[in-house]
């Protein structure tokens, strides 16, 4: 593979897999464009360097081949002001005779927006034939697509074996993302504690096992903690509990007791006695939760017990909220998190915040900008974290 900051574009045709699947309003408005900006440097450094660009993507999930509401022709007139009046040509067909007249006409500063790669089933197949054909249109392929690179999809993965390893790379955004995400997995500074949130234990297992041989500490908050506070013989009410997850979470405790790593679970927690933002709420202990109640939120004295471990931590990795931060009522535990990783960090800790709804609440609390990284792929993220080789990766690297 190349560094694409050290290749020089000039002249060449870059084929981008950027990820473009941005939510549109029903007036196919974009309601939030992160992952559109978060192409442009890579998008721009091929531009500047005097080359062109064929970007390519998938928008949602469409079943039947084409349609006018997964079309990336209302993502255009957005994509030409974030480029500041670029041109950008649309191929109404990712594949084909057009597609392939259009991308050989492209000149350089010039830009080419593919059809949405899913309208052909053959994308997410990872079938050879498809990539060979997305293949033809560019002489250098570059991958910039974090959110997609746990797929083994053909423009995500399969397409590589088109370019000599010279020509492909990762674009600036899958640099960055390979980089925090491996800081902190294989090259952490000690104490490294692990943050992990959100509704269910069986989507954190594989990550938790995979953190017992890095973390030094682990915070579990949100729903799932319910499931180990039940597993050390806590009384949990009505909270959220995967009971056939019980034992896994003992297993894990006992693991991580050998390991020498510490769990931290939420001391106390805010209850509510329903699940509704205009409940009634209480603090109670995590471990003594009255029966028709159940934990919404982590309450203020696990609060300040997860903030000084934060607080004395060199490397932070954050996946899943503290609590149901939707509604107001029971965001202050997760907000609390975020404010500690932002101090950690103005400190000199390396945070990395990953995952739908921590993202969601880093942004929707302010402190995106105070943390070292925000990453913008969810389960790619997570799977990184799990120890998997994500083939988007492996593609470009080997
Ligand atoms: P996940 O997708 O697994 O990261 O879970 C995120 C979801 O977990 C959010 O929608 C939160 O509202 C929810 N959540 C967090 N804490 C709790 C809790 N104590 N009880 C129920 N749901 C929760």
């Amino acid at each position: 593979m190349s560094k694409f900051s050290d290749f020089n574009f000039k002249g060449r045709k870059a084929l981008v897999r950027v990820d473009f699947n941005v939510p549109l309003n029903d007036k196919y408005e974009i309601t939030d464009d992160t992952r559109m900006k978060a192409s442009v440097p890579t998008i721009l450094k091929i531009l500047n360097d005097g080359g062109s660009v064929i970007l390519m993507s998938h928008l949602g999930r469409p079943k039947e081949g084409p349609s006018e509401k997964y079309s990336l022709k209302h993502l255009l007139v957005h994509l030409r002001k974030l480029l500041q009046g670029a041109t950008v040509l649309f191929a109404p067909d990712c594949i084909g005779n057009d597609a392939v007249q259009m991308a050989a006409s492209l000149q350089p500063g010039e830009i080419l927006l593919l059809e949405n790669l899913r309208f052909y089933q053959e994308e997410e197949k990872g079938d050879t034939g498809f990539a060979k054909k997305l293949a033809v249109l560019a002489d250098v392929y570059v991958n910039d697509a974090f959110g997609t690179a746990h797929r083994a999809h053909a423009s995500t993965a399969v397409i590589a074996q088109f370019f000599p390893k010279e020509k492909r790379m990762f674009g600036m955004l899958m640099e960055n993302e390979v980089a925090s995400a491996e800081k902190v997995l294989h090259h952490s500074e000690k104490p490294f504690t692990a943050i992990i949130g959100g509704a269910k234990v069986s989507d954190k297992i594989l990550i938790l096992e995979n953190l017992l041989g890095k973390a030094t500490d682990i915070i579990i908050g949100g729903g799932m903690a319910y499931t180990f506070i039940k597993a050390m013989g806590g009384k949990i009410g009505k909270s959220l509990c995967e009971e056939d997850r019980v034992k896994i979470a003992a297993d894990l405790m006992k693991k991580a007791e050998e390991k020498k790593v510490s769990i931290h679970l939420p001391s106390d927690s805010i209850i509510a006695d329903k699940f509704d933002a205009n409940a009634r709420t209480s603090d109670a202990p995590s471990y003594n939760i009255p029966a028709e109640w159940s934990g919404l939120d982590i309450g203020p004295n696990a609060c300040g017990q997860f903030a000084n471990v934060i607080l004395r931590s060199k490397t932070i990795l954050w996946n899943g909220p503290m609590g149901v931060f939707e509604m107001p009522v029971f965001q202050h535990g997760t907000k609390c998190v975020a404010e500690a990783v932002a101090e950690a960090t103005q400190k000199g800790a390396f945070s990395l915040v990953g995952g739908g709804d921590s993202v969601a609440a880093i942004n929707q609390f302010g402190f995106s900008k105070k943390v070292s990284y925000v990453s913008t792929g969810g389960g790619a993220m997570l799977e990184f974290f799990e120890g998997k080789t994500l083939p988007g990766i492996a593609a470009i690297q080997s």
